[in-house]
């Protein structure tokens, strides 16, 4: 097999990037915007050691579940993966990744994994946008680049989003306001982050310079653009990186957070602070998190990567005690003030990395009868599921990860030390994304 050779080819699975997979000369080769069922002609594009990529030409028989993508830029930006096909057939492909996770990597024989729970739109969901400013435009990157794609929507974004990047692109026009160029390191704006929640849109703007021309007529711009803007903020971000947020705010305009609800508990949400960005789905998950932990009131229960504080929030009316554990200090700030905020006595927080903190809980005796983890896409660390194993209080684990293939990693884990699983509900968060959400339920 060559570079730019061309082949017939069928696709009979996905990978985990939501890419299609078929062979040519015995070779897996991965296709972008293909799906299961579908015979192709790709051009290949790259060769490496086990596998190679190839570019869709043409579909030779499009499977009954391809759509016309909703979203003028899919097939540019690296945003979303799955809008050239069905909904119904991207809820079979994430069902079918978590048990493939759970078979391979985890090694869970016939694994029975619960059906997935869909969102109801795939459209609007996401209460979170963070827009690279560059010299070339404003928009998304491109699949696995760094190269801008320019966007005046997205459709997966609050609607708010749009009217922002639209008013900041036409203010950075008027007054000739630059944009940062990684290259040069030269340039002001760097980024337009947005957050909705029930308090309306926080808007943040991430510049490479403390000074920041003409910040009047940007607050006119902004409040004159026809949202409900909330709050405006400034964050530095001087460094040469990748990282989108610095770690300095100020606040330009209104106020400094947002606030939002899950259920029947309320939340101040710094910007540095995680927050779930599908809140309807959120909501569905804690639910079905709150069932599984079936919390009968006398329970202490940990919160390992806590955020600001929400699960163990959502489950306060149910258990005796909770501890919270996080990493970043402005999340753990939020946590404690939300728990006074929710009227909630019975709430600890920790700031540190959860495989640390919890050497110190175990020492002084603490001794939780149901853990929550929600770890990052890494997963968790191996010191805390091996100290977790041995807490001989510890009945049940609930496991929520945004990753089916470090979970299926942990929970195997998990499982060579005593505890089984018992549940494993998937929920779509992320709609049009390769991404999917998964509860696990593991228990001693
Ligand atoms: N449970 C929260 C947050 C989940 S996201 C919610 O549902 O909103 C994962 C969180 O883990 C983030 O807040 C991140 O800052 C934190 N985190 C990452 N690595 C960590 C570690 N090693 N120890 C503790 N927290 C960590």
């Amino acid at each position: 097999m060559q570079k730019n050779d061309i082949y017939e080819i069928e696709i009979t699975g996905m990978t985990d990037d939501g890419n299609g997979v078929g062979r040519a000369e015995g070779i897996a080769v991965f296709v972008p915007y293909t799906i299961p069922g579908e015979t192709v002609r790709i051009i290949i594009i790259k060769i490496m050691k086990n596998y190679a990529v190839g570019k869709l030409i043409d579909v030779l028989n499009p499977s009954q579940e391809r759509v016309k993508s909703d979203c003028k830029y899919f097939y540019q930006c690296g945003g979303c993966a799955l809008r050239h096909m069905s909904y119904d057939e991207e809820l079979k492909i994430k069902q079918q990744k978590i048990y493939d996770c759970f078979s391979r990597i985890g090694r869970f024989d016939n694994l029975k994994i619960n059906d997935i729970i869909p969102a109801a739109s795939r459209q609007r969901y996401r209460n979170k946008s963070q827009f690279p400013v560059t010299p070339d435009g404003i928009g998304m990157y491109a699949n696995h680049s760094h190269r801008i794609i320019e966007l005046d929507d997205c459709l997966i974004s609050h609607e708010s989003s749009k009217r922002i990047i639209n008013a900041v692109r036409y203010w950075q026009k008027t007054y000739s306001v630059p944009s940062y160029d990684e290259k040069t390191c030269r340039g002001t704006i760097r980024n337009i982050y947005t957050r909705r929640g029930k308090s309306g849109t926080l808007v943040c703007i991430v510049t490479a310079t403390r000074s920041l021309p003409h910040t009047d007529e940007l607050i006119e711009e902004l409040k004159n653009c026809n949202t409900d803007i909330c709050g405006i903020l400034q964050n530095i971000n001087s460094k040469n990186t990748n990282v989108v947020l610095g770690n300095e705010t100020i606040t330009l305009w209104g106020s400094s957070e947002l606030i939002d609800n899950i259920g029947h508990v309320e939340f101040f949400i710094s910007p540095l602070s995680f927050y779930q960005v599908n809140k309807k789905q959120t909501e569905r998950l804690y639910a079905i998190a709150r069932e599984f932990a079936n919390l009968k009131g006398y329970e202490m229960i940990w919160d390992m990567y806590c955020g600001i504080g929400t699960i163990g929030q959502f489950m306060a009316d149910r258990c005796k005690k909770i501890i919270g554990v996080e990493v970043v200090p402005d999340a753990v700030e939020n946590a404690v003030r939300n728990a006074n905020h929710n009227k909630i006595y019975n709430a600890e927080y920790y700031c540190g990395k959860a495989e640390d903190i919890i050497t110190d809980l175990v020492k002084r005796g603490e001794t939780p009868d149901t853990v929550f983890l929600d770890p990052p896409r890494k997963g968790c660390d191996k010191r805390l599921i091996d100290v977790l194993s041995k807490i001989n209080t510890l009945k049940k684990i609930i496991y929520i990860s945004c990753k089916p293939s470090t979970l299926a990693r942990d929970a195997k884990i998990f499982a060579e030390n005593n505890f089984k699983i018992e549940s494993v509900t998937p929920v779509d968060m992320f709609p049009g994304t390769n991404h999917v959400e998964t509860v696990c339920l593991l228990t001693r």
